[in-house]
């Protein structure tokens, strides 16, 4: 590994990224992963199957480069959210982390910034430096909240080219009031400032959390990311979308490589979104899982923050990493978000929840 790094640093490697780490959360063969907020729901029998049938079907065209604007996929994703959009309004990439490095390449770039609140999704960061954007992290309250007051100042005081808000947070799990999302939009008026709302885990949001896309009409530098890697189950098919006003599509297609969606992707995720009620039937099974993982781990004593993701953040462990060791042992993998005393669990089945529940309580009642 020394030897790789040395070999690495003889490279000519741009500047801003030496010293970086990849993105790497742990792929373990563990009996219990709950580390990376997938769905850990198998993809249900009639999904499959229009998967296999529409994929058979594509690959009689795969001699072919696919359809370039994946028609049919942004009239089906934009079916999907309603809200008025229309297929002009929608954009998709190979998941929601090149939904937002296409964003960052059309809007962010050398000599420009991203503001984002951290403790915040990890991939932040090495998207900016991917881009040569400069990466400015601005802060949260000590209870990871973000006022409009307090979230506007910051945009006033660094003048961002974008910023990304995570609503529903990663890792924290709680969704943003509309009133942030908007102070930001108007803060951000006199710099132009490109707004993503990354709503990755919308679908979990408890009932009273609206959506940013009621608020897409009249704004046009707002932009909403969505991914069918979570609600969806579909993680391994590499699907993430944005709805914005067209122009915003119009930018992105600056900078995307040709036919960069191929027919199999297009295919699965056309199959996929046909069988959403399917799909999402296990959303509500999820949430529930979320909560009860909230209410078991406050009676252990321990402090959950509320969420509205499809994962749970918690607190109130002195040495977490302790922790993280002693469930990976009974074969429970979480995550370490690299946060003093805390850890983030995704809520699995039924089954997965009780298995880290039950190693949570042992690790607690020893403690
Ligand atoms: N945004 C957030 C907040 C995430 O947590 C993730 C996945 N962990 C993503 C975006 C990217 O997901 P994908 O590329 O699978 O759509």
């Amino acid at each position: 590994m020394t030897q790789n790094l040395d070999r690495l640093n003889a490279l000519p490697l741009r500047d801003n990224l030496r010293g970086k780490s990849p993105y790497g959360a742990p792929q373990l063969d563990v009996a219990v992963a709950l580390n990376t907020n997938e769905n850990t729901h198998p993809v249900p029998a009639d999904v499959h199957a229009a998967i296999v049938q529409e994929v058979t079907e594509a690959a009689w065209t795969l001699n072919r480069y696919p359809d370039r604007e994946f028609t049919a996929l942004r009239e089906e994703l934009a079916r999907y959210l309603g809200h008025g959009l229309g297929s002009e309004h929608l954009w998709a990439a190979n998941g929601s982390n090149e939904i937002l490095q296409q964003l960052l390449q059309a809007f962010g770039g050398p000599g420009r910034s991203l503001l984002t609140f951290v403790p915040t999704y990890s991939m932040y960061p090495l998207l900016a430096s991917g881009t040569d954007t400069a990466f400015i992290p601005g802060e949260r309250a000590a209870d990871f909240g973000l006022t409009p007051e307090s979230a506007a100042e910051q945009v006033r005081r660094h003048g961002p080219d974008v910023v990304f808000l995570c609503s529903p947070n990663n890792p924290t799990g709680t969704a943003l009031g509309q009133d942030v999302v908007t102070a930001v939009y108007e803060a951000g008026e006199e710099f132009s400032t490109v707004v993503v709302v990354d709503e990755a885990y919308a679908e979990f949001s408890h009932g009273g959390t609206p959506s940013a896309l009621s608020l897409l009409e009249g704004r046009p530098r707002l932009v909403v990311s969505r991914t069918m890697s979570k609600a969806f189950a579909l993680a391994g098919a590499r699907l993430g979308y944005f709805a914005a006003a067209p122009e915003v599509a119009d930018a992105v297609r600056l900078v995307r490589l040709p036919y960069h969606l191929s027919a199999v992707t297009q295919a699965t995720a056309l199959a996929a979104l046909r069988h959403s009620a399917s799909l999402l039937a296990n959303v509500e099974d999820i949430k529930m899982q979320r909560d009860r993982i909230v209410d078991e781990l406050k009676r252990m004593g321990l402090e959950p923050s509320e969420s509205d993701s499809n994962f749970v953040f918690f607190g109130g462990m002195g040495d977490s990493r302790a922790v993280w060791e002693a469930l990976l042992a009974d074969g429970v993998l979480v995550r370490d978000v690299g946060i003093p005393g805390h850890l983030r669990v995704t809520a699995g089945t039924e089954e997965e929840t009780s298995a880290f529940l039950e190693s949570m309580e042992r690790i607690a009642s020893a403690r």
